[in-house]
C-alpha cells in the first residue's frame, strides 16, 4: 500500500503524510492490520488502542489539511506499558497494575501527543523493567522477529520488536541498566538511552530513580534524532530534569568522523563475550577509522564493579519504591480477614518472583547493620566509576563497545540463572551508573542473529554520540536489513 508494505521510517512517513501520498488514518490501519498479522508471533502488545489510534490519526490527518503538521504528527508509535497514558491500561506487565487506567500522561507523553503522534499501543517488558529477556512479564514472554526461538532482550523487549517486525514507527522505552539498548542491539534496531537529566521522567512508574531514563528505539538514527527531539527538555515535575537547552539534534546527522577520538576500553571486551561479536566489532573499528576517527585502547578500571555496585543500588531504590503497592494505595489488593493477610497476600501474588527477590536484596541492603557496609559502599564506588568516566572523556570524543557480550539467547536458556541473566548487561550498566549517555545501533550479524555496537559520551553528548552512530549507519548497510515475520 502506497510503499509502505516493508514498513516506514518517521522521516519516510513525514515525507508521504505531508505530500499526501497517504492519510494518517490509512497509515495506522496498515499498522493495526500488521498488528493483527504478527502478534500471534511475537507477542509485543499488552494493549492496542485501536479506537484511540484511529481518533487521533483522524486529528492528524485535520492538522495535516491545516498545514500544521510537525514531523510526528500522524506517525504510529508504540510505548512501553511502564510509561503513564492517560486513560489507558498502563500495566507494568505486573498483576499488581493489571488494571491501572493512569489519570494523567507521562511528560514524554503530553509531549508526543501535542506533536500529532498516534499511539497504537502499549508495550511488553519485563516486571516493572526487572529483566534482560521480556520473560518476567507477568501475561507472556515476547518473541525475537529474527528467530522466534529466541528472547528480544529486555526490558524494553515490546518496544523493540514493535519497531523490528514493523507493528509500529518507533517506540519509547525505559532504561536503568540497559533496557533500551540490550533489546535494540538483540533485535537490530536503534535504541538510545539519554544522559541522566534529559528526559523528565514525570509518568514514568518508577524501578531505580536515580538510574531510570526514558528514550526512543527506532529503524534509523535520523529517527532517533527526531524523537530526541521531541522528548527531551527541563519539566519543573521532575526534579532531577535538567534545565540544559535542546538543541536540534538532526542538525549532527553529518557523516564525517575525522579527527574524532574514540576509545575502545578493555574492560568492556569481556571474557565471555561471544567470538562472533567480537569479530564484528572488529569490523565495525575499522569502519570507523575509515570514517576518519583516531581509535585507541582505553581502561576504565573500575568497570568490572559495575555490576555488583548496579545490583545493590537499582534494588535499593526498586525496594522503596515499590513499597507504595501495599494493596491499600495502588493496584492489586487481595481482601482477607487481616491487615497482615491482606499485605501478604497483595504482594505475594501480585508481584513475580524477580520482583520479589530485588525488594528482598534492596530492603536487605538498606537495613540498619548492612546499609553502610553494602548500600553506602556501592556508592562511593559509583562515584569511583563516574569519576573514571569524566578522566577518559577528557581525552575522548566517546567510547565504543559492544552492546551486549552474546547474540539473542534461546527463551528459557536463562530464566532460572539470574546470574547469567544479570551478565547480559555488564557493558550497559556503567553508563547508568555514571548517568552518561549510550546508544546502541546495528552493527552486523552472527548466524543471523544481531549485534549492537554501544557508543558512549560525556554527559549531554548526545549530539556527539548521533554523530557517530549516523556516521556508522551511512557506511554500512545493517540497518536496512528487516526480520521477516
Ligand atoms: N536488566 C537490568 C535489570 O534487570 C536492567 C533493566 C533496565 O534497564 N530496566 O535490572
Amino acid at each position: 500500500m502506497n510503499g509502505i508494505s516493508d514498513g516506514v521510517t518517521v522521516h519516510e512517513a513525514h515525507k508521504l503524510l505531508k505530500e499526501k501520498k497517504i492519510s494518517s488514518v490509512e497509515l495506522t490501519q496498515h499498522y493495526l492490520e500488521r498488528i493483527k498479522k504478527v502478534e500471534p508471533k511475537v507477542k509485543a502488545f499488552t494493549t492496542v488502542t485501536e479506537e484511540l489510534a484511529m481518533e487521533r490519526a483522524r486529528k492528524a490527518d485535520e492538522s495535516i489539511a491545516d498545514g500544521k503538521a510537525g514531523l510526528l504528527t500522524g506517525v504510529p508509535l508504540a510505548i512501553k506499558d511502564v510509561i503513564c497514558t492517560k486513560g489507558v491500561r498502563t500495566t507494568c506487565s505486573s498483576k499488581m497494575l493489571e488494571n491501572f487506567i493512569p489519570p494523567y500522561d507521562a511528560m514524554v507523553m503530553e509531549k508526543l501527543n501535542a506533536a500529532g503522534a498516534v499511539m497504537v499501543g502499549k508495550v511488553n517488558m519485563d516486571e516493572f523493567a526487572m529483566g534482560s529477556s521480556t520473560e518476567n512479564s507477568a501475561f507472556f514472554p515476547t518473541h525475537n522477529p529474527w528467530d522466534l526461538e529466541r528472547v528480544p532482550g529486555g526490558s524494553s523487549g515490546g518496544s523493540a520488536v514493535a519497531v523490528a517486525a514493523g507493528e509500529a514507527v518507533a517506540a519509547l522505552g525505559s532504561d536503568t541498566g540497559g533496557s533500551i539498548r540490550q533489546p535494540a542491539g538483540f533485535c537490530s534496531v536503534v535504541g538510545f538511552k539519554p544522559t541522566y537529566g534529559r528526559v523528565s521522567r514525570y509518568g514514568l512508574v518508577a524501578f531505580a530513580s536515580s538510574l531510570d531514563q526514558i528514550g526512543p528505539l527506532t529503524q534509523d538514527v535520523t529517527d532517533c534524532a527526531l524523537l530526541m527531539n521531541v522528548i527531551s527538555g527541563h519539566d519543573k515535575r521532575d526534579s532531577t530534569s535538567v534545565p540544559e537547552p535542546v538543541p536540534d539534534y538532526t542538525k549532527s546527522l553529518k557523516p564525517d568522523l575525522k579527527g574524532m577520538r574514540l576509545g575502545i576500553p578493555k574492560e568492556y571486551y569481556v571474557e565471555g563475550m561471544q567470538s562472533g561479536v567480537s569479530d564484528v566489532m572488529k569490523a565495525a573499528r575499522k569502519k570507523l577509522e575509515e570514517l576518519g576517527a583516531i581509535l585507541e585502547e582505553v581502561s576504565l578500571p573500575h568497570t568490572p564493579y559495575a555490576l555488583a555496585v548496579y545490583y545493590i543500588i537499582a534494588p535499593s531504590e526498586a525496594s522503596a519504591n515499590l513499597a507504595r503497592y501495599d494493596g491499600v494505595k495502588y493496584g492489586y489488593s487481595y481482601k482477607g480477614n487481616t491487615m497482615w493477610e491482606n499485605m501478604e497476600k497483595t504482594r505475594g501474588n501480585g508481584f513475580g518472583a524477580e520482583v520479589k527477590r530485588r525488594i528482598m536484596l534492596g530492603t536487605y541492603a538498606l537495613s540498619a547493620g548492612y546499609y553502610d557496609a553494602w548500600y553506602l559502599k556501592a556508592q562511593k564506588v559509583r562515584t569511583l566509576i563516574r569519576q573514571e568516566f569524566d578522566k577518559v572523556f577528557e581525552k575522548y570524543d566517546a567510547l565504543i563497545t559492544p552492546t551486549s557480550p552474546t547474540v539473542p539467547f534461546k527463551i528459557g536458556e536463562k530464566k532460572d540463572d539470574p546470574l547469567a541473566m544479570y551478565l547480559s548487561d555488564v557493558c550497559t550498566l556503567p553508563v547508568n551508573i555514571a548517568g552518561v549517555p549510550g546508544i546502541s545501533i546495528p552493527a552486523g550479524f552472527v548466524d543471523d542473529l544481531p549485534v549492537g555496537m554501544q557508543i558512549i559520551g560525556k554527559h549531554f553528548s548526545e549530539e556527539t554520540l548521533l554523530k557517530v552512530a549516523y556516521a556508522y549507519e551511512q557506511a554500512t548497510e545493517w540497518h536496512k536489513k528487516r526480520a521477516e515475520v
